[in-house]
């Protein structure tokens, strides 16, 4: 039978108008940038695909939620509510509302974290590594091999590799092992799934070891999805059955709900544990806000709360996965290299082979952020060398085996017409790759520098040709 297509299971009640600009407006822009697609301006963006973090439209019933806000300082009806439906779908007992995820992170790590301490985790993620190193902490990285090769098709690459994780608990100093760091659908792998069957045999490891294992569950929805859909045996389950399961592996997570939970802020710790519970609430009052609000206003808890319950539902996962799948695929159609395969949340373009001329030095993938911008408004964010920042010990670059483009589809806010410019717009920026210059950094910040550095073009090379200097990203005069 021929494939039949599919559209997303939504109608459109609401629009809100995209501006477009001319070319020389977005080289313009993209200067005053300093090249770096965080510091461009919202109004200036066409197709925004910098984050799929509270990005996401909201439904008709959750913004009937936002009507509901209980906005009292303590106690709200809301919190209520978003603690049974966390219980119901997360399982874990006790909640903790936070701003954001790295609220979450930061009172964990905080907790948790001794000074000396290792972290272990599937693969580093910024803010959750940027916490786990200022509470004195040092993360060992114990995810499978597989992971590191963008060309890899293994079903389940965001995989703690068992041997790994043994030997780096068996190797630290006794009780120097604060706690395994689990991500799902792990975001600088290329958004690669973990497989049930790892969550178990990584949890078994880490209990006989009396080493704890938190889930960052940001992702852990559309996890399960892949669990469901590649996983032998667990095709007939439910998304909600497999999360479930997952949680009950682990002892607790840090979880930002601008993801999966379809808010536009909010996120949450969630344990298991009564007594890091208390600390947790105790912290949270100094940082956050009370217990019950943590940060948010209660109409935010009350549209997480809706959101988690839409977030699981088959229709909408398989959509939201499926609208990523359809992009990807039309550039692996055109030969255009990209992370595979193809993951839950974004398609990740290979810059270090896109444009193969750009040394790693000069950042290849922070240059195609920029090109792309250029060429068509469309938005996207390094996931390379700039965003692994440096070692906290050598203070030198760290080069991740990985130098990646991401381009994060928003859930729900896009349709596929959107998918199809975005496509076509990269594969017109790779077929002029040469055209593209390397960067180097004019100035860096000392945390997290990916979200405020500033670059400038490498000086044109002596054998670039009139032609070339005309595309260039930039407009010669402007170069500084
Ligand atoms: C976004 C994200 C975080 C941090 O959450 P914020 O809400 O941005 O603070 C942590 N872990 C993962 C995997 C994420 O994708």
């Amino acid at each position: 039978m021929n494939k039949r297509s599919w559209a997303e299971p939504f109608k459109i009640k609401m629009v809100e108008p995209l501006r477009m600009t001319t070319r020389e407006e977005r080289e313009r822009a993209i200067l005053d940038a300093g090249f770096n697609t965080f510091l461009l301006r919202s109004r200036d963006v066409y197709i925004d695909l910098l984050t799929d973090s509270g990005t996401s439209a909201m439904s008709d019933r959750q913004w009937a939620g936002m009507m509901m806000g209980d906005e009292a300082y303590a106690g709200s009806e809301n919190y209520y509510h978003l603690e049974e439906v966390v219980q119901r779908y997360y399982g874990y007992k006790y909640l903790i509302p936070t701003h954001q995820g790295r609220g979450a992170e930061h009172l964990l790590s905080t907790l948790c974290i001794k000074p000396g301490d290792l972290v272990l985790g599937n693969m580093y993620f910024t803010t959750t590594k940027a916490h786990q190193e200022l509470a004195g902490g040092r993360f060992v990285d114990v995810i499978c091999d597989e992971a590191h090769d963008p060309n890899d098709p293994s079903p389940f690459k965001g995989n703690v590799d068992p041997s790994k994780l043994e030997r780096a608990i068996d190797t630290a100093p006794p009780g120097r092992v604060a706690y395994l760091c689990l991500q799902m659908n792990v975001n600088m792998a290329g958004g690669q799934p973990v497989s049930l069957d790892n969550v178990r045999q990584v949890s078994d490891i880490c209990r006989v070891r009396g080493v704890r294992v938190f889930l960052d569950a940001t992702r852990a929805v559309e996890n399960a999805y892949f669990i469901k859909l590649r996983e032998p045996g667990q095709a007939h389950r439910s998304i909600s059955e497999i999360l479930l399961e997952l949680c009950s592996l682990t002892d607790g997570c840090t979880n930002s709900a601008k993801k999966d939970c379809l808010v536009n802020i909010g996120g949450f710790l969630a344990v298991n544990d009564p007594d890091l519970a208390e600390q947790a609430r105790n912290l949270v009052v100094v940082y956050e806000g009370l217990h019950t609000y943590g940060g948010l206003a209660g109409r935010d808890m009350e549209a997480m709360a809706i959101g988690i319950e839409e977030s699981v539902q088959l229709d909408h996962v398989r959509a939201r996965v499926g609208q990523v799948e359809y992009l990807g695929q039309k550039l692996i159609d055109a030969g255009i290299p990209i992370v595979r395969p193809i993951g839950g949340h974004g398609v990740f373009l290979d810059a270090a082979r896109i444009l193969p001329h750009i040394a790693r030095e000069e950042f290849p993938a922070q240059a195609l952020t920029a090109a792309l911008y250029v060429d068509s408004g469309i938005r996207s964010m390094e996931r390379g060398a700039v965003s692994a920042g440096r070692d906290p010990d050598t203070n030198e670059n760290v080069f991740p085996s990985l130098e990646l483009v991401r381009l994060t589809i928003p859930r729900r806010v896009y349709t596929q017409a959107h998918m199809d410019v975005t496509a076509e717009s990269v594969i017109e920026v790779a077929s002029r790759a040469k055209e593209v210059q390397g960067m180097r950094f004019v100035s860096e910040p000392k945390y997290l520098r990916f979200f405020q550095s500033r670059f400038e073009p490498m000086p044109a090379r002596a054998s670039a040709d009139a032609s070339t200097r005309r595309i260039r990203a930039i407009p010669s005069d402007a170069v500084r």
